[in-house]
């Protein structure tokens, strides 16, 4: 199994880099985390067809993570038709606010009506099984009303635990033990708003952390300016991770 970073940046394109999303090329399903604004570009770019998609995860509503859906329905709509249904899962509200997102994009008729896409809810703490990938989703501490998730992913004999966005907690202590790859946010070094990682937090669980790898992603400019001192791998556009 391969996942491929499509996109490891902040909200802001610190450095230059793509939104999130992060492709997992398994033998018999394709599939996303999160679907940032630049998840089409970044997927031509490394030479990937959209329609091998399966299933894309969304971690939570904001732009930087799920923004790149309407690209992708476009692209269904109008370059190459993706026969089988899209399966798209992610927290509460997530079909309203795609439905509403693509309509403020591309509405009107006929633009309006999305090609084949099945909504699935993930709700806090109940495992779920979409098209055959098994995902146990659980609420973190980043948005104050609207549910952000954690993601751990079971499929095919491996396990990704991939944080979304969020201030760090011991939960990710809890879910990384055993995980071949934990992919986890740290958008600061020691400032921030608390609402994301800080990688001196990161630090101090180190210890506890018993995931077989482990790679920081959803870098911000603190975190760039700082790559030379980091004692955990940081992703990069285009890179591939074998798990
Ligand atoms: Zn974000
Ligand atoms: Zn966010």
């Amino acid at each position: 199994m391969k996942l491929h970073i499509l996109g490891c940046g902040d909200a802001f394109g610190s450095g230059g880099r793509n939104q999130s999303a992060y492709l997992v090329e398994a033998d018999d399903r394709f599939f996303l985390l999160d679907c940032g604004p630049t998840t089409l570009l970044a997927m031509k770019r490394a030479g990937i067809d959209p329609r091998r998609l399966d299933v894309v995860f969304i971690s939570h509503l904001h732009g930087d993570h799920f923004g790149g859906l309407p690209f992708l329905f476009i692209e269904f709509l109008y370059q190459t038709r993706h026969d089988k249904p899209l399966h798209i899962a992610g927290p509460p509200q997530t079909e309203e606010k795609v439905r509403q997102l693509f309509h403020l994009m591309y509405g009107g008729s006929p633009a309006s009506e999305l090609p084949p896409v099945n909504f699935h809810i993930l709700q806090p703490g109940k495992s779920a099984v979409i098209e055959g990938i098994e995902v146990l989703p659980f609420r973190v501490p980043h948005q104050t009303h609207e549910i952000s998730l954690g993601l751990k992913i079971n499929h095919a004999g491996k396990q990704i635990l991939f944080s979304g966005d969020s201030a760090w907690s011991e939960l990710f202590v809890e879910h990384a033990r055993g995980v071949d790859l934990f992919l986890c946010e740290c958008s600061f070094y020691d400032q921030g708003t608390g609402s994301h990682v800080r990688y001196i937090e990161l630090l101090d669980a180190l210890p506890q952390l018993e995931c077989k790898k482990l790679v920081l992603t959803h870098l911000g400019e603190e975190m760039l300016a700082r790559k030379k001192e980091l004692a955990v791998a940081m992703a990069e556009d285009g890179m591939v991770i074998e798990i």
